[in-house]
């Protein structure tokens, strides 16, 4: 049997370690067995890694359940959609001293990829097990918008709440005239003698609030203000878990004023922060570097940075992954309080992998990406151009994994994921998906050795200005 060196643990009188199956790994039980199912097989007692053995296995070994981690000085979050990266991030992270955040799944990636919240937590406890990870790690219920789902997420022992805001966010109030917003705006004496033509000193920033800019402030954030303090204290209070405020996915840019008043609004109503992601400057789209003025968002995270250290709470910077640019200035001027989450870059590694190794199965993956853009298109905001992507025709095997160097395609690559992995021939079977796994499983040392790399020059970055204390 071939037993992964370091998944050997002991517990009391019981040993558990994880053998290299032939189509997945399996936990080997020697001794007392504390509860695990499985069955005897050439004289050992075998045990599939399914959800009820993973439970069991958090009782047993308290290291590979989550635990909040946001309190940390910086964190990572690697949003494993295919349940298979952990093992990669796990070297990263030995590393780097960001906790990791390897369970991290929004609703909506748990519907496009067929997961639940039981599944994508159960994939990281079995990798930390295997790789001897005893450095702690996160499970974040992600882009969370109702109380149903923040429950849900609760339910599966899930150590990070990431509330989404947006649906409580009015993104009509931004241009509105002067004329329209006095009438929409209710009066509000509390709020008017806090902020309005009132300054506040963030370390050597000034944040001012006109009349205008109060009226603003109230209509934009004022649901969001009400949902995120509700919820809080509903559900996460008093509790282990680390809770986030998303405010990320609106229309229009979070200014610093508008995330001071957010900030100092919540911390009036007792509602404990872990991190706030508020939408930058410039574009973050999926998969690709940054896109907008590099000054202006260094002049404007400089202060995002200051209020998040003056309410005493992280910055979170969402769809993190590859904006290879930003990254020296969040490190920097966040001196190195930051969290991070990345998540579609880690499945176009994978894709690169089998770009590498099984040339024909890639391409006819991308060519149902081609045929499947239009339709995912309707849930992201890319500014793809399909022409730039090279005929693949026109490109020999070797030629393939290129592709990944290319915005388009891997933008390409990235929105359709979810079709790709949920599409089916007529008879009801995978086209693609167990072939890739197959793929990622026969290439899975390849795959952790990439992500080492491409998640570690994430962090490599991202620590390369932080100042030292
Ligand atoms: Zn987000």
């Amino acid at each position: 049997m071939d037993i992964y060196k370091n998944s050997v643990h002991s517990a009391g009188n019981t040993t558990v370690s994880v053998a290299r199956g032939s189509k997945a790994d399996v936990l080997v039980v020697r001794g007392e067995n504390p509860g695990f199912s499985g069955q005897v097989i050439d004289g050992e007692f075998i045990a599939p890694e399914n959800h009820e053995n993973a439970v069991v296995l958090r009782r047993v070994f308290p290291f590979t359940a989550p635990v909040p981690v946001l309190t940390r000085k910086r964190s990572f979050g690697v949003g494993d959609r295919l349940g298979i990266a952990s093992y990669g991030h796990i070297r990263v992270f030995r590393k780097y001293d960001a906790a990791p955040v390897l369970a991290q799944q929004s609703i909506r990636e748990l519907t496009l990829t067929h997961r639940d919240f039981d599944n994508v937590l159960d994939c990281a406890s079995y990798a930390v097990f295997r790789e001897d990870w005893q450095g702690g790690f996160g499970a974040d219920g992600d882009h969370l918008k109702t109380d149903k789902e923040v429950e849900y997420a609760l339910s599966c022992g899930y150590t990070m709440i990431t509330l989404d805001c947006s649906e409580h966010i009015r993104n009509d109030v931004e241009d509105m005239p002067t004329e329209q917003l006095k009438k929409e705006y209710t009066p509000n004496a509390e709020l008017e003698a806090r902020y309005k033509d009132k300054s506040f000193k963030v370390e050597n920033h000034e944040i001012h609030f006109t009349a205008e800019e109060l009226m603003r402030c109230a209509l934009i954030y004022g649901g969001a203000i009400e949902h995120a303090d509700r919820i809080f204290h509903s559900y996460i209070k008093g509790k282990p878990v680390d809770f986030e405020l998303s405010i990320d996915e609106t229309a229009t840019p979070t200014t610093p004023t508008q995330h001071f008043f957010v900030a100092n609004e919540l911390s009036l109503r007792h509602v404990e922060l872990a991190t706030v992601a508020p939408r930058f400057c410039g574009e973050f789209q999926k998969g690709i570097d940054y896109i907008g003025d590099l000054k202006q968002f260094e002049s404007e995270m400089a202060v995002h940075a200051a209020v998040a250290r003056r309410f005493g709470y992280k910055l979170s910077i969402h769809s993190g992954s590859d904006k290879l640019s930003v990254f020296p200035i969040i490190g920097r001027l966040t001196l190195g309080n930051f969290h991070v989450k990345t998540a579609g870059t880690n499945w176009l590694e994978a894709m690169r992998v089998t770009a590498e190794t099984d040339p024909k199965l890639y391409r006819e993956v991308h060519a149902y990406a081609l045929v499947a853009f239009h339709e995912a298109k309707k849930y992201y905001h890319v500014t793809t151009n399909l022409n730039n992507i090279p005929a693949l025709d026109t490109l020999t095997d070797a030629q393939l994994p290129e592709l990944f160097t290319q915005n388009d395609a891997r933008q390409l690559i990235h929105i359709t994921y979810g079709l790709i992995l949920s599409a089916k021939d007529e008879n009801g079977n995978s086209l693609y998906r167990d072939r890739l796994y197959a793929n990622w499983r026969e290439h899975d040392e390849l795959y952790a050795k990439r992500l080492e790399q491409h998640i570690g020059r994430h962090l490599e970055l991202l620590y390369s200005q932080i100042p030292q204390d």
